[in-house]
C-alpha cells in the first residue's frame, strides 16, 4: 500500500483540493477528501490528474522528429521518409528506440499507449526466428519504462488502393504483411497479455487490406481492441470509392468492424453517413492533432462525431510531439478555428478525451479516472512553471505543458520523480538511440 497526498486533484466530481489517494496492488484503494498529509503521504504539489492515455503510436517515427520540414512536400513525401527509418530498425534497435520514445512519453505524463505496430518482419519480409521478436521488443521497452502498452498488432496485406485496384506490397512494404489474415491471425494469439501488456488487433487501413480480409480480421480480433486508420486523407477515400464504391467507414461496417471495441484513427474525411454509422455503433474516433496538421491532413469533425455517439480519444501518432496537453488542446483549438465558437468541448470532456476514453479504447476498462477501483494511474502538474503560475487549478490544463509534469505514477508506483524518470536523462537515451539508426 502507498499513499500520496495531492494539493489539488481533478475526480470526476471536479477539483477538489487536499486529497489523499490511497493505492493497493496497483489499484486506487481510497480518496480521501480534506485530508491533512501524513508523514507517510508522498507529497504531489500542482494539481494531479489522471494518467493519459497515448490512443495511437508509432513508436519509430520519432526518428524523423525536426527533420521533414527542408523542402515542403506532403502526406506522402513525408512517408518515403518515414519509410527509409524502417530499413534501419531490427529487433534490438527497435528496443532501444522504443525505451527512450516511452520514456519520453512517461515523462510527458502518458501513463499507457497504444503501440500500432506494423514492423513484424526483417528487412527483406522474412520472419524472425521468433515471429514476434519486434513486438515483444516494444513489450519490453514499456516494461522497461513502466507505461502500459496495448500492442495493436497490425495486419497489412497490399501495398496501397488505386482506382483499378490493391497494388502489391513494395520493397519496403514487405516487412509489415504476413501474407495472409491466418498467419497473421496465428501471430497474434502467440502474444499473451499481462498486467503491463494488452494484445489488441489493427487493420492499417482499406489500402493495406481488401475488403474480403476485413471481416476476417475483425473476427480474428474480436473480443479485443481493434483499431484502423480510416479517412486520414482524401486520396483514400477517392480511391476506395473509385474501386469499391464506398467510403472506407461503409466498408468497415458492412464488415462488421464497427462496434465499441473498435476506434477509428483520425476520421477526418467523412460523410454525413460515415459519421451515423460510427457514432450509432459507438465507435470511438481517436484524432492526433499535432500529427494532423503536421501532416496537413485537415480537420476531422470531432465535436460532431462525439455528438453522434463515438468517444474523442487522442493519440501522439507520428511523435513528431508527445505532450498530452498539446493534443487535447488541439482537439479543442482546432475546433475553435473552424467553427469561431470557444469551449466546444468542455474541460471534463476535455481530460477524458485525454485519458478515459483512451483507456477503454486501448482495453484498459476502467482506466482513466481518479476513482475506487481504477488502475492507480496519475500524475502531478506543478502550478509554479512559467506557463501554469497564475491559472485556476480547474484550468490548468489549457496552459500546461509536457514539461510541467512532476510526477507520474502507474500501477500505483512513481516512474518519473521530481521531472526525473527512473532510466535516466530521457534525452540521453534518445540521442543513443537515434544514433544507433544514422549511424548503420
Ligand atoms: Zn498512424
Amino acid at each position: 500500500m502507498t499513499t500520496y497526498f495531492a494539493e489539488h486533484a481533478q475526480l470526476p466530481t471536479g477539483t477538489a483540493t487536499s486529497v489523499r489517494l490511497t493505492a493497493t496492488d496497483g489499484r486506487i484503494s481510497a480518496i480521501d477528501l480534506r485530508a491533512r498529509p501524513q508523514s507517510e503521504d508522498i507529497r504531489l504539489g500542482g494539481v494531479v490528474l489522471p494518467g493519459m492515455a497515448n490512443g495511437h503510436s508509432h513508436a519509430f517515427h520519432r526518428a524523423l522528429r525536426g527533420r521533414t520540414h527542408g523542402n515542403g512536400g506532403n502526406f506522402w513525401s513525408w512517408r518515403d521518409q518515414m519509410y527509409a527509418v524502417t530499413r534501419r530498425l531490427n529487433p534490438d534497435t527497435y528496443l532501444a528506440l522504443a525505451r527512450a520514445v516511452f520514456a519520453e512519453m512517461a515523462l510527458a505524463g502518458f501513463t499507457v499507449v497504444g503501440e500500432f505496430h506494423y514492423l513484424h518482419h526483417d528487412v527483406h519480409g522474412r520472419r524472425y526466428e521468433d515471429p514476434n521478436a519486434m513486438g515483444e521488443a516494444l513489450a519490453e521497452a514499456a516494461d522497461d519504462v513502466g507505461i502500459r502498452l496495448t500492442l495493436l498488432d497490425t495486419c497489412y496485406l497490399t501495398g496501397g488502393l488505386q482506382a483499378d485496384g490493391h497494388l502489391p506490397l513494395d520493397e519496403v512494404q514487405q516487412r509489415f504483411s504476413d501474407g495472409s489474415v491466418d498467419a497473421w491471425a496465428e501471430r497474434l494469439t502467440a502474444l499473451k497479455d499481462n498486467d503491463n501488456l494488452r494484445v489488441g488487433g489493427a487493420i492499417h487501413s482499406v489500402r493495406a487490406v481488401p475488403r474480403e480480409s476485413l471481416g476476417l480480421v475483425a473476427e480474428a480480433a474480436r473480443g479485443r481492441p481493434l483499431h484502423a486508420h480510416v479517412s486520414e486523407q482524401p486520396a483514400e477515400n477517392l480511391a476506395c470509392q473509385m474501386f469499391y464504391g464506398a467510403t472506407p467507414t461503409q466498408l468497415l461496417h458492412e464488415a462488421g468492424a464497427l462496434g465499441e471495441d473498435f476506434t477509428a484513427v483520425h476520421a477526418t474525411h467523412l460523410t454525413d453517413d460515415d459519421i451515423r454509422l460510427l457514432g450509432g455503433t459507438s465507435t470511438t474516433a481517436c484524432l492526433c492533432p499535432t500529427t494532423e496538421r503536421d501532416l496537413a491532413d485537415g480537420i476531422g469533425p470531432a465535436r460532431v462525431l462525439h455528438d453522434a455517439g463515438s468517444p474523442i480519444s487522442l493519440g501522439s501518432d507520428e511523435n513528431a510531439v508527445i505532450d498530452p496537453f498539446e493534443e487535447l488542446r488541439g482537439l479543442e483549438m482546432h475546433e475553435r478555428l473552424e467553427s469561431g465558437e470557444r469551449g466546444r468541448f468542455n474541460t471534463a470532456e476535455l481530460i477524458a478525451a485525454a485519458s478515459a476514453n483512451g483507456y477503454r479504447s486501448l482495453g484498459w476498462e476502467g482506466g482513466g479516472e481518479l476513482r475506487v477501483g481504477a488502475p492507480a494511474d496519475f500524475i502531478a502538474v506543478t502550478e509554479d512553471s512559467v506557463r501554469t503560475v497564475g491559472s485556476r487549478s480547474e484550468q490548468i490544463v489549457y496552459s500546461a505543458t509536457a514539461a510541467d509534469v512532476t510526477d507520474v505514477v502507474v500501477g500505483g508506483e512513481e516512474v518519473v520523480v521530481e521531472g526525473h524518470h527512473r532510466l535516466g536523462p530521457t534525452a540521453d537515451l534518445l540521442r543513443e538511440a537515434l544514433g544507433l539508426l544514422r549511424d548503420l
